[in-house]
């Protein structure tokens, strides 16, 4: 089936910021359309995000990606929406650079995904499907991911004025996905109320979580303790981000007010995982600091997942070289820090065939987009970050995780203990 047209426009994300929502129109009249999230702790190593840094938006509009659609439209016009790969490589090279900055990783992209999502409903499939199909991928079995919800906000996700941007749920012991996320409600209500005893603020950060002001990292994970155990999930575990390279300088990280090394940093996180039951630790460091990544995955690496998020960005040659340096065991994918579909697949079977576990995620500027949930349950990823069980960005993905679950009832199973080191 031929592409017939590509329409482009910029509309707002869940920070209120401009992001791209792309058609694509099929010779047969189908239609399909893709956004495009933007991140904030954004990694040094990412594709470009382009932006028109202009006046309009405080320089943040994305007019010059849209005229960049007409460029990309030129070349994939007549092309066969089933090749995926091939419409990934034309954007590529018709980019030319090694970080997409002359068209824009969020252009491509958006084309990129609205490609695969179109395609889908041509081929009358689930995009869960159709993706496994297209792709390649020989998995038969179906597994739902593990959410890890993020229900405390720090970092520059809000103005807690916490170091560590994300503290996560991760419920493992439920039977189903339906399961995991009602948990997870229960357990973000009960803090809400927590919080609230305990005269700490109930607003909220970008991803949902909410952003009490509260110095000691220590404190949160108290809180957190005695949220889960009120809502009657005493044994749920917790996972972290860092977002690392948000406090480091000059090789020193300025942590809780005080400057650390990285030694003297992985002795509180290892303390951190002693004391409470963390089972996941994504960007402990700051992402070129490698002998840093090195040393603490050679400490801790065999209990906990230590997720390289800034580290890879998602980036094959970046998760080839942390493979090769056994900086880390686990890898984040997001798709708009590589730009196409067709290179995130090809990291996601790069991490697994090397033992390294995967998870999906959303950005902190997110939109109702869910393509996420279904390439996690497509790749069989086996976690997923999508924020906190509240916001109708996040929620987006959880959501439609829950209609797949029934779709796929009987012929799927939930990931709970499998990706994670600790339980
Ligand atoms: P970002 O944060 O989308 O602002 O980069 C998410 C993350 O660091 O995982
Ligand atoms: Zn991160």
């Amino acid at each position: 089936m031929k592409i017939s047209k590509i329409i482009a426009r910029e509309v707002l994300d869940s920070r209120g910021y401009p992001t791209l929502k792309t058609s694509i129109v099929l010779a047969d009249g189908t239609t399909a359309s893709a956004q495009v999230p933007s991140g904030a702790s954004t990694g040094v190593h990412e594709a470009l995000e382009l932006r028109d840094k202009e006046k309009r938006f405080f320089g943040k509009g994305v007019l010059k990606a849209i005229e960049n659609i007409a460029l990309i439209e030129k070349k994939l016009k007549n092309l066969n929406v089933f090749d995926q790969e091939r419409l990934d490589k034309t954007m590529c090279e018709l980019d030319g650079t090694p970080n997409k900055s002359k068209l824009g990783a969020n252009a491509i992209l958006s084309v990129s995904l609205a490609a695969a999502r179109v395609a889908s409903i041509a081929a009358r499939m689930p995009l869960y499907k159709y993706l496994r199909e297209t792709c390649n991928l020989k998995e038969k079995e179906y597994i739902l991911p593990c959410p890890m919800l993020n229900i405390i906000n720090g970092g520059v996700h809000a103005d807690s004025g916490l170091n560590i941007q994300e503290f996560m749920i991760v419920p493992t012991k439920q039977k189903t996905f339906k399961e995991a996320l009602q948990a997870a409600s229960e357990v973000y209500h009960t803090l809400k109320n927590l919080l609230a005893q305990n005269n700490l603020s109930t607003s909220i950060g970008d991803e949902g979580g909410f952003a009490p002001k509260i110095k000691k990292h220590e404190e949160v994970f108290r809180l957190l303790l005695k949220a889960t155990a009120k809502a009657g999930y005493p044994n749920m575990p917790f996972a972290i981000d860092c977002a690392a390279s948000e406090f480091y300088e000059e090789a020193f990280y300025y942590f809780e007010g005080k400057k650390l090394s990285y030694k003297e940093l992985s002795d509180i996180y290892s303390n951190f995982a002693v004391n409470f039951p963390i089972i996941s630790i994504e960007d402990p460091f700051e992402q070129d600091d490698w002998q840093a990544w090195e040393y603490f995955t050679q400490k801790e690496g065999k209990k906990l997942n230590i997720v390289g998020d800034d580290l890879f960005v998602t980036n094959f040659d970046r998760v080839e070289l942390g493979i090769e340096r056994k900086a880390a065991n686990s890898v984040l994918i997001k798709l708009n820090q590589i730009g196409t579909l067709s290179e995130t697949i090809k990291v996601i079977y790069k991490a697994k065939r090397s033992g390294l576990s995967t998870i999906i995620s959303h950005r902190s500027g997110e939109t109702e987009d869910s393509f996420i949930a279904d390439l996690a349950v497509a790749v069989n990823s086996g976690a997923i970050k999508s924020g906190a069980p509240a916001r109708s960005e996040r929620l987006a993905k959880y959501n439609r995780l829950l209609e797949i679950e029934a779709e796929l009832a009987g012929k799927a199973i939930f990931a709970k203990d499998k990706v994670f080191k600790k339980k």
